[in-house]
């Protein structure tokens, strides 16, 4: 009989292991090496069928074994020590605390996805891994943040790949009590209760689980609530559900509710209201337009006035250079839910026209959510400084003028949660070589204190680790497809710990090229099978359930590795998963990555790796384009001149097989005393220097200290006194839109300029320009100058100068000087142009509005 339902009947926990219930309810212990070690050591066996979470461990110790260790005076101990620990984490200062100067109040950060950990499946790739690692870090370093997104009843799907090679899919329900997260609720104990009115006399309803990841509260919307329909029930039913107006409900729920339930969560425990929104990825595009509905119905702000202030407030980080990667909706159906009262007293045609692709090349018919994001969003960023000139040029058309390198998108590269993914093992060496213990720090600056010995020994028993891991895997695979009891006998044998091992596990969209490595199956099959010197490979990867595609890549796979000829060297682990992830990274020599260059936003897989000591192989894309070195791994050339895509591939695999034969094999097996010497020199200096660069935490101090913290300040200036700083810029944006047209330079008198001009001299300018009403604060006259190319392009480090207004306007022009110290030699150029200037935009080009002298 199969049960319909099931959930978890806590046992009573004696006195002295209350404060296992606080571990187990705060996520902290999946980062924290003690608090993990601590559930585990209750009964190992036990600890591997739950699914490694300490809630469910609790629900399912049985009060014989509770008892036993109540009575056991060492691990009372211990449960006092690390709830001491806990304690003294959540409450005492650190690095936002200490930081100066203004600083954010609350930011709330919200993400369809967050990967916290393998127990809470509500992530499928990278953007969630990444949220996820966003709040550990948050907390880490004392960051006021809450993190909003939806709780899918069904997580990520477990895979399973059947006789035929064939990706299957399955989808374990979730329990949220069961798991270790609690219901928001009221004061009078009553759940908390959000709604949205829909179309056709519908109401969307979600209940508000609280997960506690460390210092920071992660709200999670569900719709599996009695007060919703059987429609309604199913819109948090799993991630990413089907297309069109589900996922819709989705975004909707995430964005409107999302802010609705912040606001709840606000009112019961106190906290302040955000004055920082910030969206990763698209998805919860419309928190902007609900808060701009609060705005216009609460303060009595216009649709300019409010849009002016959530703009101000508002962090928007694209995700994505390829188009498929951007939520789009028909326009029809959005303006359907515009005109329900969704959104009270918000002008539906305004509202819908801030989605649309109204540019050159755009889509008329559809809503998109990353031009919804960057119109709501004042401050807007990418996610490596490839992946941020790579959007500058993909949304370009937004600021329809504007040269690409100002268009106002910045970057701030990813980075991994190094507490979370950096293997016991090796967090054991760093700690008692630099002596870092519970200090969640992940610096190897003083590298050389480890022996190459301790080095190579950490590393040998990762791999052998993951050796283990992927014997016990594949069994496990292949009883479950061949429905027998008993799995091959050749699995026993499968890879080999002393034999170079490069790993290669991701999602499986076509831009990431899994079978890359297929190309010359011959040469393959010689790296792998050297006699001497081979090569083994471990592959892992899921694709999109709907994505037949990706299935037959990861088929083909599948096929070659089951050759007798090459099994036991080139493995398919299914299921990759974060589970899967924390052993397949520490337990390889070489992390391989090989994107369609440059379609890699960033990438993080690779960094997870590096901490742990693996070099990375990998084409020059994402975050791999900025910090490889030389020293760090290898770069893959990109056939950039390939004349199709069959000759790039073939190109950029036979340059992979290269670089595997004369690069890494030769260094690997350069032994001196059983020990890879120079290798080890290239793990140590990856750990020493990515070690700082790529974790989470360098990256969250980049987006408090670039992007939150003047994300408040505008959020404050503008609300100050009444919001009169909102309704100022608004006014002036409608003012310097509507008199643009006529702005223009007439005249540049360049007659202050030596006929042969040298350094030292003086350059004087003067600009006629027609301001056509706007008033000389209004605009900024700059001249740009500096070396210019062949065709009069000036550089891109070219520097700007401002102009001074010399007088009253006189028939319709205002005259503009300045004088300009000549200091650069060579062939020199400049133009002069005119900016609306405010001190309330972020960037000069923000409105899209620039006038340059012809
Ligand atoms: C880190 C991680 C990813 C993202 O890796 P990329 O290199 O960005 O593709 C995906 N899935 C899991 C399980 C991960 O841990």
């Amino acid at each position: 009989m199969k049960a319909i339902r099931t959930f978890t009947v806590r046992p009573v926990l004696a006195d002295s292991l209350a404060a296992l219930d606080t571990l187990a309810a705060n996520w902290r212990w999946s980062w924290s090496r003690a608090t993990h070690a601590l559930f585990e050591t209750m009964d190992p066996k036990l600890w591997a069928e739950v699914g490694a979470n300490p809630a469910r461990m609790l629900g399912a110790l049985g009060q014989t074994r509770l008892d036993e260790l109540a009575a056991d005076e060492s691990f009372v101990a211990r449960v006092r020590e690390e709830s001491e620990r806990l304690n003294a984490y959540l409450t005492g200062d650190r690095w936002f605390q200490n930081l100066e100067g203004p600083k954010p109040a609350h930011i709330a950060y919200f993400s369809p996805e967050f990967g916290v950990d393998g127990s809470l499946p509500q992530y499928s790739g990278g953007l969630g891994i990444l949220a996820g690692d966003h709040l550990k870090s948050s907390s880490d370093l004392g960051v006021p943040l809450t993190g909003v997104g939806l709780f899918y009843r069904a997580g990520y799907f477990r895979q399973s790949i059947g006789e035929d090679g064939w990706q299957r899919e399955s989808y374990p329900l979730l329990d949220p009590y069961g798991l270790g997260l609690t219901l928001l609720r009221d004061a009078d104990g009553s759940p908390v209760e959000i709604s949205l009115t829909l179309p056709h006399d519908r109401q969307l309803h979600a209940r508000v689980w609280v997960a506690d990841i460390g210092r920071i509260p992660l709200l999670l919307l569900d719709s599996e609530t009695p007060s919703n329909t059987e429609e309604m029930r199913r819109v948090t039913d799993r991630l990413y559900g089907g297309g069109g107006e589900h996922r819709l409900l989705q975004e909707l729920l995430l964005g409107v509710g999302g802010v609705r339930a912040v606001r709840a969560f606000c009112r019961v425990t106190g906290r302040p209201a955000p004055d920082v929104y910030h969206t990763n990825e698209g998805h919860a595009g419309f928190q902007g337009l609900e808060r701009m509905s609060e705005l216009i119905t609460l303060d009595g702000l216009a649709f300019d006035e409010a849009l002016a202030q959530v703009r101000a407030s508002t962090v928007f980080t694209t995700h994505t250079p390829v188009p498929a990667g951007i939520d789009r909706f028909p326009r029809d159906l959005i303006r359907d839910y515009l005109q329900s009262g969704l959104f009270a007293r918000i002008d539906p045609e305004r509202a819908l026209a801030l989605g649309l692709e109204d540019y050159a090349g755009g889509d008329g018919s559809v809503f998109n959510m990353a031009v919804l994001g960057l119109h709501l969003g004042q401050h807007a960023n990418g996610v490596s400084l490839l992946h941020g000139a790579v959007s500058r040029g993909m949304f370009g058309q937004l600021w329809p003028g504007i040269d690409t390198e100002e268009v106002p998108i910045t970057s701030i590269t990813n980075g991994v949660h190094a507490p979370t993914w950096v293997h016991p093992a090796l967090k054991g060496v760093s700690e008692r070589a630099f002596g870092d213990a519970h200090s969640d720090r992940h610096d190897w600056r003083d590298a050389a204190r480890v022996s190459d010995e301790e080095l190579w020994g950490v590393r040998s028993q990762m791999k052998n680790e993951l050796v283990g891991e992927a014997r016990r895997r594949v069994a496990a695979s292949a009883m479950q497809a061949s429905g027998r009891d008993t799995a091959p006998a050749w699995i026993e044998d499968l890879l080999d710990p002393t034999i170079l091992t490069i790993g290669f596990a991701r999602r499986v969209p076509t831009y990431k090229r899994l079978t890359l490595m297929l190309r010359d199956p011959e040469r393959l099959t010689r790296l792998l099978t050297d006699p001497e010197r081979p090569v083994q490979i471990l592959i892992g990867g899921k694709s999109h359930p709907a994505d037949d595609s990706g299935k037959i890549l990861i088929q083909q796979l599948v096929k070659f590795s089951r050759d007798p000829k090459v099994r036991g060297r080139i493995v398919f682990l299914p299921d990759y998963d974060i589970t899967l992830a924390k052993t397949l990274y520490p337990g390889c020599d070489v992390w391989l990555n090989n994107p369609l260059r440059p379609l890699e936003a960033c990438g993080t897989s690779g960094m997870k790796a590096a901490l742990n000591g693996v070099l990375n192989l990998s084409i020059l894309d994402g975050w791999w384009d900025e910090w490889y070195d030389g020293k760090n791994g290898w770069a893959i050339p990109t056939a950039d001149n390939a004349s199709n895509d069959e000759e790039r591939d073939d190109a950029e695999a036979s340059a992979l097989y290269d670089l595997i034969e004369h690069q890494l094999v030769p260094t690997f097996y350069e032994r001196d005393g059983g020990i890879p010497r120079r290798w080890l020199e290239m793990v140590r200096h990856t750990m020493t220097d990515l070690g700082q660069k790529a974790t989470s935490d360098r990256m969250v101090r980049d987006y408090v200290t670039r992007l939150y913290v003047p994300a408040a300040q505008h959020d404050a200036a503008l609300r100050a006194d009444g919001f009169t700083e909102a309704r100022e810029l608004a006014a002036f944006v409608n003012r310097v839109k509507a008199a643009w047209p006529k702005v223009h330079v007439a005249n540049v008198d360049s007659s202050g300029i030596p006929q042969q001009a040298q350094a030292g001299d003086r350059m004087e300018v003067r600009a006629y320009v027609a301001l056509d009403g706007l008033s000389t604060g209004d605009v900024a006259v700059e001249l740009a100058y500096g070396r210019t190319d062949e065709n009069d392009k000036l550089a891109s480090d070219h520097a700007v100068m401002r102009l001074d207004a010399a007088g009253p306007a006189d028939g319709g022009i205002t005259t503009f000087t300045g004088a300009l110290p000549l200091t650069v030699t060579g062939t020199f150029g400049y133009t002069v142009r005119v900016i609306p200037t405010h001190p309330q935009l972020v960037s000069p080009v923000e409105l899209g509005l620039v006038t340059y002298a012809s």
